[in-house]
């Protein structure tokens, strides 16, 4: 059941800052994510603070430098359907449409999808654990099928976002705007890992907001696919992901940035997988050799280790099938 809450639907930035930064208020988008996380009591919240009246939050538009900045309320099935984001930014276009389901995309937002709390069953559930403020990760000795292989300090969720690995991929900035001004911050450095501070998801300060995400001119050459796989073909959130961002010349990988999702509490950089292509032909040898990296430094847990083969497999198919021309 869910605990009472007064809910406002602000019509101006100002007043959701107001409401925002008075304590014990959530941030209310599509609520796809929230109003399950409310009801699961993972957290309280005494007032609810709509952004659905902010119409600057909503849309695609095309920025004066030529990238592309895309409002926090546009909706995933919006991101999903416009015809640049296809062009020029497929991997975010094929992350959104691999979210959740038709409903969920329709409802959710891409603001909200970055935002999303983790989907550890401790942390939904009724475990005090370390996240919510409790003495111990029950991930460790406990159900850890579906946690992390990389950067698990202390606390082994995995994030849960596929927009997030893309737009990373795709060196997205992100637009921050809060009762103190506005700031920008690169998508990469947005997530917090929990060696860092494990009761924290985002580096939002209170009553802070993402407005937009801005992501820079396309390039000539980019070849830029995410692909995850999960459990079933119904509805799920990646078991392990990879975004590709990779600029070629010819046959020849000129820049590479790749991200997993997954596989670590936050979108996960592998510059293993980034060194051994860039300035490389992706022949068999070397999509070989950049599978290996990537996974070289995995830790599993008990119940995990099946993520390590899934991971250099879907990292060698990706590799193999962007290098046909
Ligand atoms: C059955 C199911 C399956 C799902 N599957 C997937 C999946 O496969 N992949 C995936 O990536 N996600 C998945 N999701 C997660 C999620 O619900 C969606 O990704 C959705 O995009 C969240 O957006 P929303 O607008 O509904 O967010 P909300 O529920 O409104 O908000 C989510 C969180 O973000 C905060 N927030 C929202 N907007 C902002 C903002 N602009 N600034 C600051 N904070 C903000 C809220 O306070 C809240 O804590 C799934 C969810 C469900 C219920």
């Amino acid at each position: 059941m869910l605990s009472n809450f007064n809910y406002v639907r602000p019509k101006s930035l100002e007043d959701v800052f107001k409401h925002s930064s008075s304590g014990g208020a959530q941030v209310h988008a599509g609520g796809t994510d929230l109003l399950a996380c409310l009801r699961d009591h993972v957290f309280e919240a005494s007032k609810i603070v709509s952004l659905n009246n902010i119409k600057s939050l909503r849309g695609i538009k095309k920025t004066s430098q030529g990238g592309m900045r895309i409002g926090a309320l546009t909706t995933l099935r919006e991101v999903v359907g416009d015809s640049e984001v296809k062009k020029n930014y497929a991997a975010l276009g094929q992350a959104a449409s691999e979210v959740a389901s038709p409903q969920l995309r329709n409802q959710g937002t891409l603001g909200g999808n970055l935002c999303q709390k983790p989907r550890c069953w401790y942390y939904r559930g009724e475990f005090h654990c370390l996240r919510k403020g409790g003495e111990e990760c029950f991930a460790v000795a406990g159900e850890n099928a579906f946690h992390c292989i990389f950067g698990g300090e202390s606390c082994y969720i995995v994030h849960p976002s596929d927009t997030a690995p893309a737009l990373c991929a795709l060196a997205a900035q992100i637009r921050i705007r809060g009762p103190k001004g506005q700031r920008s911050v690169a998508l990469e450095n947005f997530h917090v890992p929990p060696a860092e501070d494990y009761t924290k998801e985002t580096r939002l300060a209170p009553g802070e907001i993402v407005t937009e995400i801005v992501l820079p001119p396309p390039v000539e050459g980019l070849k830029s696919p995410y692909r995850k796989v999960r459990a079933r073909q119904s509805w799920d959130f990646a078991l392990a992901g990879v975004a590709l961002a990779l600029v070629f010349k010819g046959d020849q990988v000129q820049k590479a940035r790749v991200f997993l999702s997954g596989v670590a509490p936050v979108p996960w950089r592998s510059k293993e997988v980034e060194e051994v292509v860039t300035g490389k032909r992706l022949d068999e040898a070397v999509v070989r050799k950049a599978a290996e990296a990537a996974v070289q430094k995995a830790k599993p847990l008990e119940q995990n280790a099946y993520k390590i083969p899934l991971l250099r497999g879907l990292i060698e198919e990706q590799l193999l099938a962007i290098a046909k021309p």
